[in-house]
């Protein structure tokens, strides 16, 4: 589908509409920056935020959103992620309460499972993530969440949950841009029609002297990180970009008005491992 603004949607699998491009909030401190930026961010007309419990940042988002005049709580998309230490059925209620809480929150409309193999599940970590799942789909049959999922999962992950799962994951958020494309966990999820949002779409700033990208991004007047945005979306990915600056937070938004061609799609499909984070679900040592 042709995303044409920030407020267009992706549909997930249970009939949610959820904003195509969403605030990237990693590394934003809980204080007036975090504040000023996603108030920022709503201003410009970003109607997706993106936050988790391990960003430590959930309390100035909520007092953000809290006190935006531009827009009701009801037509932002709020997620957030449970954080590894916190798995199993009633350590990730309580961790849920104190998120929605910090959020200043009735309900989120994402909650996702943070990464799927953690330090101190590393031999159960199947058993773990079902457990968590059990109580995710408790707080979303319970109109707490409107949407579930997970991140950094592959799909022997996935196929793990899926096989026990009453209610099926909406969406997964990876490690995704030029240089990091995870084909067969992409495939796999359109397949089960779980959407994909892309983390580091602007592969956390290490791409963004790309020679590859510079070229293409200059034909259409643009900024590699607009390319990269942009790129995204034309492969049908929900992207996350962060900036806490004005200025680079509009620049993030202003990708609707120009359209990579197939030829320069496949170039950046196809580019070599590049500015990636090197981490490996499989192998976190967190
Ligand atoms: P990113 O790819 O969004 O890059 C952010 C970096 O790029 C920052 O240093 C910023 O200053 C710079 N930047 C932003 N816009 C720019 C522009 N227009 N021109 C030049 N530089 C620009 O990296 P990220 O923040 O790691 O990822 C995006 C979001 O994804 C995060 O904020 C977070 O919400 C989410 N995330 C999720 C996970 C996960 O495990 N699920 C992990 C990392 C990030």
């Amino acid at each position: 589908m042709k995303m044409n603004d920030l407020s267009d949607s992706y549909t997930l699998s249970n009939g949610i509409e959820i904003p195509c491009i969403g605030f990237g909030t990693f590394l934003i401190s809980d204080n007036e920056i975090a504040i000023r930026s996603v108030k920022a961010a709503i201003d410009i007309g970003y109607r997706h935020i993106d936050t988790a419990a391990i960003y430590g940042n959930e309390k100035s988002i909520g007092v953000a959103i809290k006190t935006s005049n531009v827009v009701s709580r009801e037509k932002l998309f709020v997620t957030s992620k449970l954080w590894n230490s916190e798995q199993g059925y009633e350590n990730t209620l309580a961790a849920f309460e104190r998120t929605i809480k910090d959020l200043q929150l009735e309900y989120l409309d994402l909650y996702l499972i943070h990464w799927p193999v953690v330090k101190g599940h590393k031999e159960d970590w199947q058993k773990s993530i079902l457990d968590t799942w059990k109580a995710f789909e408790k707080l979303y049959k319970e109109g707490k969440i409107r949407a579930i999922g997970v991140s950094n999962f592959f799909p022997h992950h996935l196929n793990i949950l899926m096989a026990d799962a009453e209610i099926q994951p909406m969406v997964n958020q990876i490690e995704l841009h030029p240089g990091q494309t995870q084909d067969e966990t992409v495939l796999f999820c359109q397949k089960n029609n779980i959407l994909i949002e892309a983390w580091g779409p602007l592969g956390q700033g290490g791409i963004l002297s790309n020679p590859i990208l510079q070229k293409i991004a200059e034909k259409h007047n643009k900024s590699v990180a607009q390319l990269c945005i942009r790129w995204s979306l034309q492969n049908n990915f929900l992207p996350l970009p962060k900036s806490i600056t004005q200025d680079r937070i509009s620049e993030n938004a202003n990708v609707f008005d120009f359209e990579v061609g197939l030829e320069d799609m496949e170039i950046i499909n196809k580019m070599p491992y590049s500015g990636g984070s090197g981490l490996n679900p499989d192998n976190i040592d967190f």
